[in-house]
């Protein structure tokens, strides 16, 4: 499958389980305050649950993945699914086992704040949905 966006550089934080990589296509700190980020996951990879000061868009360009919030199943996301992410919701989204994942993710209302990063999806539950 050919990337539409630049795929960026490892994200070599602790805040994700698995290989992802982003690009950020319009940074932070910029006239237009609106972040957008092309994020790339692995196959098995996926973010901490968090939750966004100000929430989040997700616009699903490529692969399989999950979008899960607390207290509800996941759902399972394809090419051209958009996902609004309440501000404050906390949730996670990441690839399936099988299949890569890319998703834009804009950051709404970023003068509100930004991710507050919580625990792993543990593989428990990962390999449980
Ligand atoms: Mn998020």
């Amino acid at each position: 499958m050919s990337a539409i966006f630049n795929k960026g550089d490892v994200i070599t934080n602790n805040y994700f389980t698995g290989t992802a990589y982003l690009k950020m296509l319009v940074p932070e700190g910029t006239e237009f305050n609106c972040p957008i980020g092309n994020v790339t996951f692995e196959p098995g990879a996926r973010n901490n649950w968090h939750t966004h000061d100000g929430g989040q868009i997700l616009l699903v360009i490529s692969g399989e993945g999950y979008y899960q919030e607390e207290g509800k199943l996941a759902q399972k996301l394809h090419t051209g699914d958009v996902v609004t992410i309440p501000a404050n919701l906390k949730h996670w989204h990441g690839a399936t086992k099988d299949s890569e994942f890319v998703h834009l993710a804009i950051t709404t209302n970023p003068q509100k704040g930004g991710t507050n990063w919580l625990e792993p999806v543990s593989d428990e539950h990962y390999n449980a949905l």
